[in-house]
């Protein structure tokens, strides 16, 4: 399934891709609830009872949508910090013998369509596309051999950076140089992971106004998605909708030479093999 959150005029409703659009699902059947956490929260039931939507006309055009983040309010954000070796070397960082975790915050998430706002604090904001993997289930000391059972699905993300104060501000400031607001678009779909045949094994790329940046495969991640799942849970309990960035590969734009970065009426695009693309258009800040 291509699971979804759109704004409908009832508010924010998950939705199921169909042929020709979109269906409301909690509209399609009142015993869905209408948020896409607690669609998922409620496991193989409420998943094959929203699968049995698939048949239905739809409610709306894939066009006329208003993508919301895929899961608007997940309890935790995580991402992963030089997870390509090939982006390890053009940061001029070793490749880390464990995962480098940082975070950001729900108020950074975007959906697929909505803009990506240049914050008037940073003239450095630069991209990079990301596989993001949805928790399905809650779990802690999860084994790397179960770590995907935990797994609802994947989506394409964009870890939007604010170099100058990731990099630049004393101690070198993550979590604020990453979670200035709609720095972390994710979307369109959540794509179950039974229509993903190995996470492992996805083209990914990003392309800035239809020039291609970056360009790689997951095969190519440090960390699996298990190993990251493994790592990540022996300190906190992953929870339902948690979302987790795997890390980007290269090609960002700092690292180019002159650099790259995002000005207002850009239009970028994170394709994934299997997941669509998720497009943001970019704006300065009022
Ligand atoms: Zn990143």
């Amino acid at each position: 399934m291509k699971l979804a959150t759109i704004q409908t005029a009832a508010g924010p409703r998950a939705a199921l891709q169909v042929e020709g659009g979109l269906v409301d699902l909690h509209a399609a059947d009142p015993g869905l609830p209408p948020d896409l956490q607690q669609l998922l929260a409620g496991g193989e039931e409420l998943l094959e009872r929203a699968a049995a939507c698939a048949g239905r006309e739809p409610d709306l055009k894939e066009q006329e949508a208003h993508f919301l983040p895929v899961v608007p309010n997940p309890q935790k954000i995580l991402c992963v910090g030089l997870n390509y070796a090939d982006h390890a070397r053009e940061s001029g960082a070793e490749v880390p013998p464990e995962p480098v975790i940082f975070s950001k915050f729900a108020s950074a998430l975007a959906g697929h369509g909505q803009p990506i706002v240049l914050p008037r604090a940073s003239g450095e904001v630069d991209y990079e596309a990301e596989l993001v993997v949805v928790i399905g289930r809650r779990g802690k000391h999860i084994p790397e051999q179960q770590a995907l059972d935990h797994v609802a699905g994947y989506a394409c993300g964009h870890d939007v950076s604010a170099r100058d104060w990731q990099l630049r501000k004393p101690g070198g400031q993550w979590l604020l140089g990453k979670t200035f607001d709609t720095f972390a678009p994710v979307g369109p779909y959540l794509v179950t992971r039974d229509e993903v045949p190995d996470p492992h094994q996805l083209d990914i790329s990003l392309r800035l106004n239809s020039e291609t940046m970056q360009q790689s495969n997951t095969r190519e991640l440090i960390f699996s998605i298990p190993q990251l799942i493994a790592y990540i849970s022996q300190v906190m309990t992953l929870e339902v909708g948690d979302l987790i960035f795997t890390g980007t590969p290269s090609g960002v734009g700092f690292s180019r030479k002159p650099p790259v970065f995002l000005t207002p009426g850009d239009v970028a695009e994170v394709e994934i093999q299997h997941l669509g693309t998720l497009r943001n258009t970019v704006v300065a800040e009022e």
